[in-house]
């Protein structure tokens, strides 16, 4: 449930007006709105399919919807201005991010309104807002950016959710653009639940894309189509695009675990690793210079054995203050035997599927 966030008076609650209305044979809420009247814009099915932004279903499998946006399709806004969905299990199913965007905020109201929460800013102005999420359960950070079907956290009952029962635990997926309470409301039905479910099979992990700076004397790396496309387009003079780096999961598939990024405005470049340890000593030690974006994506560690998988090298070049990796052994071999003095190889850093990587 949660209705309007934590603003809806209590005294007046959206389950007080609307059962009065069902009792008294209403399907419009008009006469019984809120002293505080919500006046957000909604969309017509035509909008909703011409937004810019490439979806993703929420969860690795289905879910069932509860309650929608009110009003949807008649246009008109009473209250609900989200989409419960369950999901099984009730609590601790891993809820996906829908689209690329950036983590905007991460709360715990407690145990009223929106409880423990997400919000992701995507293309286009329009934000996605997902309530109710088990406590400790957020993998995000503000200013994190994410992928669709990057993992934010896990279903759970905390806030507004009534009655607080393990049955009746569910994501409230909000999706809106513009200011609170007077901006759209869009309907995450005819958004998310015709969008495909992330990609588990290791032939078809999602590419994560390359590209090459001279003047940084660094790479960069993506697994959004949209961010590559956007460098690609705005700043051709600094990144040059070389291709897919390799494969990776964008939620967790059977023996993975996360590979943990870090973003160096100083440097210009990313650092990976998938070792917990290694991450919360940059963090301790260089705080100025690495700001962690926590989980990018999902590989197998480097002593995995699992089948059909490569391993990624690590090499780190003290001149140029840039990490570089690898899926690609010739290209390994090939940078150890020609720049010794530029590029130090660090081993085996992580392995991702062996699917068209490039050797
Ligand atoms: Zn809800």
């Amino acid at each position: 449930m949660s209705t309007d966030e934590s603003k809806t008076p209590r005294a007046l609650s959206r389950r007080t007006v609307l059962l009065g209305s069902v009792a008294a044979g209403s399907l419009v809420l008009a006469s019984a709105a809120p002293a505080r009247a919500l006046t957000y814009t909604v969309k017509t099915p035509a909008e909703h399919a011409a937004l810019p932004i490439v979806w993703g279903y929420p969860f690795a499998s289905r879910a069932t919807r509860g309650s929608g946006v009110d009003g949807y399709p008649g246009q008109t806004y009473s209250g609900h201005i989200g989409a419960d969905y369950y999901v099984n299990p009730r609590v601790g199913t891993t809820i996906l991010a829908v689209a690329d965007g950036t983590v905007t905020a991460v709360g715990d109201d407690g145990d009223v309104s929106r409880g423990v929460f997400v919000i992701v800013q995507h293309a286009a102005g329009v934000r996605s807002e997902y309530l109710h999420m088990e406590r400790g359960s957020p993998l995000v950070s503000v200013g994190q950016r994410v992928f669709r079907w990057t993992p934010l956290g896990r279903t759970g009952n905390t806030g507004d959710v009534r009655p607080r029962t393990e049955a009746n635990a569910h994501l409230h997926l909000a999706i809106f653009s513009g200011p609170h309470r007077t901006g759209t409301v869009w309907n995450p039905a005819w958004l998310i639940e015709g969008a495909p479910l992330p990609v588990t099979s290791p032939t078809a992990a999602t590419p994560v894309y390359r590209f090459w700076s001279a003047r940084y004397q660094g790479h960069f790396y993506t697994a959004s189509a949209a961010e590559r496309d956007g460098i690609a387009a705005r700043w051709p003079d600094i990144w040059s695009y070389e291709g897919t780096a390799y494969r990776a999961f964008t939620t967790e598939v059977a023996g993975t675990v996360p590979l943990f990024r870090f973003w160096s405005a100083q440097y210009n470049g990313h650092f990976c690793t998938t070792s917990a340890g290694e991450r919360d000593s940059v963090m301790a030690r260089w705080p100025d210079v690495w700001s962690y974006e926590g989980t990018a994506f999902f590989v197998y560690p480097a002593d995995s054995s699992a089948p059909d998988t490569v391993t990624v090298a690590r090499f780190w070049s003290p001149s140029a203050r840039h990490h570089f990796y690898t899926a690609s052994a010739q290209e390994r071999d090939g940078v150890i035997a020609r720049w010794p003095d530029i590029w130090q190889y660090e081993g085996d850093s992580f392995r991702v599927p062996s699917a068209s990587v490039e050797n």
